[in-house]
């Protein structure tokens, strides 16, 4: 199950709107405080480079749509993206091909099978069902507009940045190290490439995909790109209308669903929002309309989500009113 312990946290009634600027700074300072001691979990170690986290470290920032930022500890830490890149991809990938065009070669639905699965890929002949998985990751890159590889990959890097509000860099380190591990990942592009999911240079796609989950965000840029696709794909800071909003809408409609891997039905009970994590230790959790809760913290779960992550935002979803099914506060606050 997941990390969430919000035992005696009340649940707050989601009213369309963020509680006042002060109450949102304290609470994000709670929610801190909380799961600031919490030291279950495991930092991922099968990207050798990943190993060297420090567990220790932990930041929480929410971003209102309105460019209102609240941080709490190593909120300006920079970590690779990983997986939280799909997110953003994807979006990328909707804007410029439309989203039937994704929704034909990758999908929207939840394999439950764990990120890097290849089984899910021969169980649905060769359809990966589920673009926040590596398979569906892979194949929804190899959809972002491009002559070449570079040239996807300098569109990748322009739209992630354009959510991030700043140009993006990739970590040399990390990069290295996965690309000189990824042989599964290779493995599971020549796989697409053979059910025909995948028209182009299998290793040459998966580079890029190995890239963008190298550059290199803090959990502050993570809640400013969440709250760009709370707001219809407006940056909060730059203004810049980065996707449309049909595409913002799409994208939290498959976050909600495959964001936190095989805990992604755990994940909307607990939470009630979309949200999408990553190995090395972050955590983007989009309430529509309102804004975004980034986090960092390394020691992850069995599935790979971020432990204090789960909790500072459990916490968060309640006492801020994010949850979007929570409409009564009568009763129990169970
Ligand atoms: N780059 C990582 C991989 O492909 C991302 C995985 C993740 O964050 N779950 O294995």
């Amino acid at each position: 199950m997941l990390e969430t312990d919000t035992e005696g946290v009340p649940q707050r009634v989601a009213t369309g709107r963020m509680p006042a600027w002060d109450e949102v700074e304290e609470w994000v300072a709670l929610a801190y405080e909380r799961a600031r001691p919490v030291a279950a979990g495991t930092v991922a170690d099968y990207i050798p480079v990943l190993a060297e986290a420090d567990p220790e470290s932990f930041g929480v920032c929410v971003a209102e749509v309105d460019g209102s930022l609240h941080s709490a500890g190593d909120a300006q830490v920079l970590f690779s993206i990983q997986s939280i890149s799909k997110a953003f991809v994807y979006a990328l990938a909707c804007d410029a091909v439309g989203h039937e065009r994704v929704g034909d070669i990758v999908g929207v639905n939840n394999t439950g099978l764990p990120f890097n699965s290849v089984i899910a890929i021969e169980l649905n002949a060769g359809h990966p069902m589920n673009p926040m998985v590596n398979a569906g990751a892979i194949a929804t890159t190899a959809l972002v507009p491009g002559d070449t590889a570079e040239d996807t990959w300098s569109a990748v890097l322009a739209g992630l940045s354009g959510f991030a509000g700043r140009p993006l860099e990739l970590d040399e380190r990390v990069y290295a190290s996965e690309a000189a591990t990824n042989q599964r990942n290779q493995a599971i592009g020549r796989l697409l490439q053979s059910y025909g999911r995948l028209d182009r240079d299998p290793l040459e796609i998966v580079d890029v995909y190995t890239r963008q989950c190298s550059l290199l965000v803090s959990a502050h840029d993570l809640a400013v790109m969440g709250a760009t696709l709370a707001d219809g794909g407006v940056n909060p800071i730059t203004g810049q209308q980065v996707v449309s909003a049909d595409v913002c809408r799409d994208t939290l409609a498959v976050l909600a669903a495959n964001g936190l891997y095989e805990r992604s039905g755990e994940w909307l009970f607990e939470i009630g929002l979309p949200g999408k994590s990553g190995v090395s230790g972050g955590i983007v959790t989009v309430a529509p309309g309102k804004g975004a809760i980034g986090t960092f913290s390394p020691p992850l779960d069995s599935a790979g989500n971020s432990v204090r992550g789960q909790r500072a935002t459990a916490y968060l979803s309640r006492t801020l009113g994010l949850n979007i099914f929570a409409s009564d506060d009568r009763g129990s606050n169970a």
